[in-house]
């Protein structure tokens, strides 16, 4: 998901609809079955329009998920299915939904760009797969549809859970940086929008430097914890994983197991401050407390790699 661009789930049907009534009768459909010992394949789906850039396209989309559930996710259970509809909107970049529908504007500015997004959303795939696994308490809040998690009494949900966005877009870039080995994968593909620097893993932004920069910064987003902008609330956690271990090329052959351990460390963050009984309401302490002790958390648990 991308922030100033999320197209709503209704909006994009619309636009679908409207765009080419009748087209999605092809179908571009693979198994990628042949994974060694993985416990499951992905089925990928891609969905085109008419005209759009067959053959060459299809497989590169292919072999960046294929490549990623090779030589990527560690222990991570690779997602069981996912379909990529490819839509026309310039404005409507990519939005990934429970069912691991991806939504991808097409034609992708550049290699570079199809990359960095397809990961990404690969990334929000592989969240939904194995939180199932790490967080059941996650498992049932996920299944409340859009409209029971936003209507409900406050707190709708436990608050680790209520934040598991923040969680899941961190990983999500994280794999995108991984699979392009360019930390500035996601902000490259992303247009230059104030904030978006933080999504840049290089910026080298402490926790100190962060808060103070949020709290200069008068904006609606940042008006309340539960509004924040789930794509920048952990970017010191972004600076810290680059800095301590993707930095340093010796590394590079555990990263399969850096990001799986990773996502295990976010679900286990997660369902503790799902414990805690309300949701902080100082904006600047709350971002601070979550930065570090997710940080924390990953120091210990990927010592290894220091
Ligand atoms: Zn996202």
């Amino acid at each position: 998901m991308n922030s100033g661009r999320f197209l709503g789930t209704s909006a994009l049907i619309a636009l679908l609809l409207a765009a080419a009534p009748g087209a999605y009768a092809v179908e571009t459909s693979c198994v990628l079955s042949e994974l060694g010992d993985l416990s499951g394949a992905t089925r990928v789906v891609i969905d085109p329009f008419p005209g759009w850039a067959k053959g060459a396209s299809a497989e590169r989309m292919k072999e960046i998920i294929d490549r990623i559930n090779r030589t990527l996710i560690g222990d991570l259970e690779p997602a069981r299915q996912i379909k990529i509809t490819l839509v026309r909107p310039h404005d409507a970049r990519a939005d990934s939904i429970s069912s691991f529908q991806i939504f991808l504007a097409w034609p992708p500015k550049d290699e570079q760009d199809l990359e960095a997004t397809l990961s990404h959303e690969y990334g929000h795939a592989l969240f939904k797969r194995n939180m199932e696994r790490y967080a059941p308490a996650w498992k049932q809040w996920n299944a409340l549809t859009e409209k029971e998690r936003m209507t409900g009494p406050r707190p709708a949900a436990p608050p680790g859970l209520y934040r598991s966005t923040d969680y899941e877009e961190l990983l999500a870039d994280t794999l995108a940086v991984i699979e392009a080995d360019d930390p500035k994968a996601m902000a490259k593909a992303l247009k230059p929008m104030e904030g978006n620097f933080g999504r840049d893993f290089t910026v080298n932004l402490s926790v100190k430097e962060f808060a103070k920069r949020r709290a200069s910064t008068a904006t609606e987003l940042l008006s309340t914890p539960e509004k924040t902008d789930p794509h920048h609330t952990l970017n010191p956690v972004r600076s810290f994983i680059w800095n301590q271990y993707l930095s340093k090329p010796e590394n590079k052959p555990y990263y399969g197991k850096i990001l799986s351990t990773l996502y295990r460390v976010s679900a286990e963050d997660m369902l503790k401050q799902a414990k805690e009984s309300e949701l902080p309401v100082r904006r600047g302490n709350w971002l601070k407390k979550f930065n570090k002790r997710l940080i924390k958390k990953l120091k210990k648990a990927l010592k290894d790699f220091e």
